[in-house]
């Protein structure tokens, strides 16, 4: 895994992730459920291939591969939240399913912070 190239492309993703241009559509495609769908899909391996690695763990200066893009905050059916890019960010399972709803809980319990002994 090249990391140094990875991290610069990390800072620079910002301008160009709205290029999203023609290359999800295809002939035919309506903005119908399926299209909706199709879109996620679209935005979500394109978000994972700019930021292939688990920001968690990468904060706790672990490399994993992030499978799953989470939304930083919960979008609750909000079409502007769910589709912000800066809202987005990759995760793998383990921190996708276990350590983002403890983290909810500490946040809830202490406000965002580092955690004290
Ligand atoms: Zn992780």
């Amino acid at each position: 895994m090249r990391l140094r190239a990875l991290k610069s492309t990390l800072r620079t993703v910002g301008p160009t992730v709205r290029t999203l241009g023609d290359s999800w559509r295809t002939s035919g495609m309506t903005t119908g459920q399926r299209g909706y769908n199709y879109r996620w899909q679209q935005a979500r391996a394109r978000h994972l291939r700019n930021n292939p690695l688990c920001t968690m763990c990468e904060a706790a200066g672990r490399v994993e591969l992030a499978t799953v893009v989470d939304h930083h905050i919960p979008h609750r059916g909000d079409q502007e939240l769910f589709w912000r890019e800066s809202n987005w960010r990759s995760l793998c399972v383990t921190h996708h399913s276990s350590d983002k709803q403890r983290q909810e809980r500490e946040d809830a319990r202490h406000g965002i912070g580092p955690i004290a002994p």
